[in-house]
């Protein structure tokens, strides 16, 4: 199964992703998260990445899609991964669906996950994450138990740099001018699903999983 996780940043993409990955044993895979990763190990692609990140915008695709197609082509994605921020425009969609047409294959699901706008800087404002495991949390929404403290690991929770509310209005805005234009992309291929992102994330989970 190769799903791709569409809506705008904050709209619970990455928590409903790593659901989705665990339930149904595929691999997480996060531009994102990648980039942050190499961020942290000091890469140069690390570097370049963080410029258009704290900037708001996409980085380049010069940038992106070799390293996505790379990451794909592992064995761990045999039987099928959950792609999380990407693709992010058109041109990338492209390259994924001439990339799996080459081996007579396809994306099987693209779930949209609908979040307006007026909610997505209350979301980003309480973003937090775990450095060290990686588990996502929000202040107001899914608190840990101990503030600042992961409940998994015991690391101290960060915040990210790009929420900060001008880059998040920013990157709202990339989204509906760069990505939005997905949702029509993958329902052309009749693909799309479309389920309700304000609600609790055990719902919005409980909507995703009644689609397989
Ligand atoms: P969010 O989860 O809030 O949507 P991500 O972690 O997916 O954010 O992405 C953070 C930033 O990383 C984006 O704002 C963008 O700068 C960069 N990025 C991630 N994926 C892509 C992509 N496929 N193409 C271009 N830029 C990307
Ligand atoms: P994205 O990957 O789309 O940027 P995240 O999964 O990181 O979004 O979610 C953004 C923030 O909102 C996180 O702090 C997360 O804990 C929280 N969140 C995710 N889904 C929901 C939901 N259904 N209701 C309330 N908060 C949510
Ligand atoms: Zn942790």
């Amino acid at each position: 199964m190769k799903i791709v996780m569409l809506g705008a940043p904050g709209a619970g993409k990455g928590t409903q992703a790593k659901r989705i990955a665990e339930k149904y044993h595929l691999p997480h895979i996060s531009t994102g998260d990648i980039f942050r990763a190499n961020l942290r190990e000091g890469t140069e692609l690390g570097l370049k990445a963080k410029e258009y990140m704290d900037a708001g915008a996409l980085v380049p695709d010069s940038l992106t899609v070799e390293l996505l197609l790379d990451r794909v082509a592992k064995d761990d994605c045999r039987d099928g991964y959950v792609l999380d921020g990407f693709p992010r425009t058109i041109a990338q969609a492209d390259v994924l669906t001439d990339a799996l047409a080459k081996s007579g294959d396809k994306v099987d699901l693209a779930i949209n996950i609908d979040v307006p706008d007026e909610h997505i800087q209350r979301r980003m404002s309480g973003r937090r994450s775990c450095p060290q495991c990686g588990q996502g949390y929000h202040t107001e929404f899914n608190p840990p138990k101990e503030e600042g403290v992961c409940d998994k690991c015991g690391a101290a929770l960060i915040q990210r740099d790009d929420d900060k509310p001008e880059t998040v209005a920013k990157r709202l805005q990339v989204y509906h001018e760069q990505t939005q234009p997905l949702i029509e992309y993958y329902e052309k291929a009749g693909v799309l699903k479309t389920i309700d992102g304000t609600k609790p994330m055990d719902e919005v989970f409980a909507d995703i999983t009644a689609l397989f």
